[in-house]
């Protein structure tokens, strides 16, 4: 053999050598899947990892190869049986989304394919674009304005912060940095806002505190009134009132800020006006329900969360700008490596002008599959249904003396607690979180907790397409039995 040869015979792929056993391998990872899916309903919603398992997650960097069988067996053993839980019907902790199986096909050709997002002459690219563009179409935004998919609702936030922020600022940030404003920006929103906004304002520069926190109404919705009056005692303190964000169905109990109101305010007082959809944008496309964010379409940026009632598997979120040409001229920059060719790979869009990220994953095809798979509006009676839903759990609740609402319920988020008779707000914290941590614990439900009015809560998230009116009633019979059990074990 000349030394070519060897060469050639030396050199390493990961590709398999035999597809075919590759080919017996997918096939059952398939039909596992299949019947992860099914059965679901007939699992916990949560368990807890034996030592065995952690343990396993422990060991070190693999130096010599196994069977892809092997490692399937490995993930099908120590993974797949310990989830988060929220693609079980009786998930309703924080917010997520329930996935689909179509969606995670969609995943899984994405990978196949490979490509990356950051743009260029691709059909992944255009099916990007074209689900950029469905979510304009969703809220109702002109087809002039621009987007981008994102890794969730945080980063579709940061984009839509960071443009406002450009645009406002008075001078060229971009080149100049924040210390070059020459007012102090000042940022509103409600005291509900989601704690990813804080986390926006520190990585702008402009710190926490250029976010004020607006009083909310008994609905927990901005207090209009107090909203105005803050942007007028800052500008008499020499600030720059730069942007108001509206929640659109905060994380807390899903209360929507009047986003007609605000849109005016932002008209008069030429403010940015973005609004966080991420749980209640899509709210647009529910023929029942729409109304309750109107006004969205007037919003000069939107973040939303197709991973929530779009039901994408992680990650997506997706950020909608109207202004296509502020958005591009914050985030748009060309290096001589990246630069565009008339014909060929590099004549396409640079997507990756729209954000912070160089290197895109595929996100537009899991969601693109479901949409073709549904149709838009299914997806609207979805979200109407979980909407409906709240509001039977809401009945359920009222009917029950042991039971106390502790929020108005506005969409798919139901605040409450169990009572107990005299005890102190701390006792009642104690007993009502031992209450959800025996719910997950055995695997009944996964409900999460919070504070409303400086009361203890506990709360149900109905982002999921599985959940059916009867799981509403065993979580509440079985909150009423672990109430007594736990009650009757304790000395008062
Ligand atoms: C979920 C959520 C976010 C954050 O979105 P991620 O997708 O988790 O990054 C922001 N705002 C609100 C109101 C949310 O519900």
């Amino acid at each position: 053999m000349d030394t070519f040869q060897e060469a050639t015979n030396a050199e390493e792929t990961l590709d398999p050598p035999d597809w075919a056993e590759v080919g017996s391998l997918s096939h059952r990872i398939l039909d596992d899947a299949i019947v992860y899916l099914k059965d679901v309903r007939d699992r916990p919603v949560w368990r807890g990892m034996p030592a065995e398992v952690r343990a396993f997650f422990g060991a070190p960097l693999p130096r010599s190869p196994a069977p892809a069988a092997d490692v399937y067996d490995d993930v099908a053993r120590n993974l797949m049986p310990y989830p988060m839980g929220n693609v079980h019907p009786r998930f309703w902790s924080w917010y997520m989304g329930s996935s689909n199986f179509t969606g995670a096909l969609g995943d899984f050709l994405a990978a196949i394919q490979g490509s990356n997002l950051g743009g260029g002459n691709q059909a992944a690219g255009l099916m990007d674009s074209q689900v950029v563009n469905w979510m304009k179409e969703m809220v109702g935004f002109p087809t002039s304005a621009s987007g981008t998919l994102v890794s969730g609702g945080s980063m579709a936030n940061i984009i839509g912060l960071t443009v406002a922020r450009n645009v406002k600022a008075g001078v060229d940030v971009r080149e100049r940095g924040v210390g070059a404003i020459p007012r102090p920006l000042r940022y509103y929103a409600s005291d509900q806002v989601h704690s990813c906004h804080r986390k926006a304002m520190e990585l702008l520069g402009l710190g926490n505190r250029a976010l004020r926190r607006i009083p909310t109404d008994a609905g927990l919705r901005i207090d209009i009134a107090a909203l105005k009056a803050a942007i007028a005692e800052d500008r008499a303190a020499g600030f720059k009132p730069a942007c108001v964000i509206g929640t659109a169905g905060t994380v807390n109990t899903g209360a929507v800020d009047d986003l007609q109101a605000l849109a005016s305010v932002a008209g008069e007082e030429d403010l940015w006006f973005h609004v966080d959809g991420c749980i209640g944008a899509l709210i647009a496309i529910a023929p029942e329900s729409r109304s309750l964010v109107a006004g969205i379409e007037r919003a000069d940026s939107i973040a939303l969360d197709p991973h929530k009632w779009l039901h994408a598997p992680f990650e997506a979120g997706c950020a909608l700008v109207r202004d296509a040409s502020a958005h591009r001229n914050t985030f748009a920059v060309t290096p001589e490596y990246l630069e565009s060719t008339p014909r060929g790979l590099a004549s396409g869009e640079w997507l990756h002008d729209y954000g912070l990220q160089t290197s895109r994953g595929f996100r537009a095809l899991k969601i693109w599959m479901a949409l073709k798979e549904h149709g838009v509006e299914k997806f609207g009676r979805l979200i109407d249904q979980n909407i409906a839903q709240a509001r039977y759990l809401t009945g359920l609740i009222e009917a029950e003396p042991a039971l106390e609402l502790m929020a108005p319920t506005t969409i798919n988020i139901v605040s409450f607690r169990h009572r107990l008779a005299g005890a102190s707000e701390e006792r009642l914290k104690a007993f009502n979180t031992e209450i959800m941590l025996r719910l997950q614990e055995e695997g009944i439900a996964a409900l999460s907790d919070t504070t409303v009015h400086g009361r203890h809560c506990l709360r149900v998230a109905i982002a999921n397409h599985r959940t059916r009116r009867d799981d509403l009633d065993l979580v509440v019979g079985e909150m009423l039995r672990l109430g007594r059990e736990i009650e009757a074990a304790t000395p008062a």
